[in-house]
């Protein structure tokens, strides 16, 4: 029986391995993570992260051939493949801060593998990971001096969190790198094998170790350059009457360009975007290309400029003060479908309303009381400079409050602004929220959920990004 191990029970590795347990039951999966908690939620009814579908696959499989466990050492000493899908932040200090990746805890990951390896081992690198990771992870591996045989692999995963589960039944495609030897194409054929199960032949793509991994980044820039693309359209939209929506449907109908992924908005959060693009300008920077990187930062500059603009607008929407105003955050995490709250971009705009003194009231329904104060304390992004965070206000949160419900966010609040775009959004009774609020009552569309003629109608002032703006 082949035995997979991945070390990193998260957004990734959870989803992933469970997906291969159902899909391969000869093959016996272990979860391992250091974070005890992590694991434990893992073996409960509650697991540790949203994702539709995923309660059914773990139930189907656990203890089955799907297991978690923060016995780590043995679990890996254990495994013929190694899955590596642990976190690989921006780095905080030090040479490369704030934009090439951390890699302490892959570093780490590769260090133990190295130390409690009996046998021979495929190590995949499922992490997202700067170009080259590998060479520097066989350095580590290949000098345990135990004559034991380790092959990298570059296997990038492309999930999207929201449709995580259906992204890893059907995926557009599977990457696998190697090295162009005799073992490390045999390494590439047992985990292709893997995959077989369920991917058709023709969507698992074979490659050199260093354009799978390359692709990753270049994936991710592609998908946020789309974004930033259509939100700086969205700010020509607004001041000439122009409506993003019509034109980005005008725009994707063009083959060439595609329809997927032109939907204007607040800017993109979450964890891979920015962190991914921040490497790959560092990258860049690091060989000396430093047109090809400004062209890259752009990317997140924008995405920075649609948050400020944002909260501008809010502001000077509401005659110029939100002062001691009680303004509705309806949604908080980065997506719908999701309770990760990760880089969303309602953090920073709160921190934005927050630093003019205005009173949240903040609901999700998938994420914490808990989550959302553990993040408006930590992370207040610096409007005079981009990419930088500062500490946290102390009497920031006295001026916000968590609530269970749309309405209760919403009872006498001066203002709403849609952070995330839930299904709940769009079906909410906006007549009755309306009669609720202190009038005049604002509503800030950030994710384009409403319909901004029928609000219109309720008596909202709407704002909706890219959206003519109100007559
Ligand atoms: P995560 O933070 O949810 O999970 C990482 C886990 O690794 C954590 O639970 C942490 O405790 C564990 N860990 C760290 N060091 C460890 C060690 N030495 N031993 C055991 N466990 C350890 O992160 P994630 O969202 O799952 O992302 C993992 C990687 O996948 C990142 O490189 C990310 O860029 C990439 N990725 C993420 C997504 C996504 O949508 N989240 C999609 C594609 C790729």
């Amino acid at each position: 029986m082949v035995k997979i191990c991945c070390i990193g029970a998260g957004y990734v590795g959870g989803p992933t391995m469970a997906m291969i347990a159902l899909k391969c039951p000869e093959i016996e999966v272990v979860v391992v993570d250091i974070s005890v908690s992590r694991i434990n939620a893992w073996n409960s009814d509650r697991l540790p992260i949203f994702e539709p579908g995923l309660d059914d696959v773990v139930k189907a499989c656990r203890a089955r051939n799907l297991f978690f466990s923060s016995d780590v050492e043995k679990h890996v000493a254990d495994a013929d493949i190694v899955f590596v899908s642990v976190n690989t932040p921006t780095k905080t200090r030090g040479l490369g801060a704030g934009k090439a990746a951390d890699l302490t805890y892959w570093e780490s990951a590769a260090r133990m593998i190295a130390d409690v390896s009996k046998s021979d081992k495929i190590v995949v690198e499922k992490s997202t990971v700067p170009v080259k990771t590998a060479e520097a992870i066989e350095k580590i591996l290949t000098h345990n001096n135990k004559g034991i045989h380790f092959q990298i692999l570059s296997n990038p995963e492309f999930l999207a969190e929201g449709t995580a589960m259906e992204d890893l039944m059907r995926p557009d495609r599977v990457l696998i790198g190697g090295r162009e030897t005799p073992e490390g194409q045999k390494a590439v054929s047992a985990l292709a094998a893997v995959y077989a199960h369920w991917v058709p032949q023709d969507r698992i793509i074979t490659m050199n170790l260093w354009s799978a991994e390359l692709s990753k980044l270049a994936a991710n820039a592609f998908l946020a350059q789309r974004i930033s693309s259509v939100n700086a359209m969205s700010a020509l939209c607004e001041t000439t009457g122009a409506d993003v929506a019509e034109v980005a449907y005008a725009v994707g109908k063009d083959s060439r360009i595609g329809s997927r992924f032109l939907n204007s908005s607040v800017g993109f959060g979450g964890s891979c975007f920015q962190k991914d693009i921040l490497n790959l300008v560092y990258i860049c920077e690091c060989n000396g290309l430093t047109e090809v990187a400004h062209y890259w930062k752009q990317v997140v500059h924008i995405n920075d400029y649609q948050k400020s603009r944002f909260v501008n607008r809010v502001v000077s929407s509401m005659f110029n003060t939100v002062a001691g105003k009680k303004i509705a955050i309806l949604g908080f995490a980065f997506k719908k479908d999701t309770g990760d709250t990760r880089e969303t971009a309602a953090i920073d705009v709160c921190h934005g309303l927050l630093g003019d003194k205005a009173q949240l009231s903040i609901y999700d329904p998938q994420v914490t009381e808990d989550q959302i104060r553990r993040d408006l304390a930590m992370n207040k992004f610096d409007w005079d400079h981009p990419q930088h965070l500062v500490p946290s206000s102390p009497t920031a949160s006295k001026q916000v409050n968590v609530v269970w419900d749309a309405y209760e966010a919403t009872r006498n609040a001066h203002g709403i602004c849609i952070m995330t775009e839930w299904d709940e959004f769009k079906g909410l009774d906006y007549g009755r929220i309306y009669e609720n609020m202190v009038k005049p009552a604002f509503v800030f569309d950030g994710r384009n959920v409403v319909n901004v003629e029928e609000m219109r109608k309720i008596g909202f002032i709407v704002y909706s990004v890219g959206k003519p703006l109100d007559p």
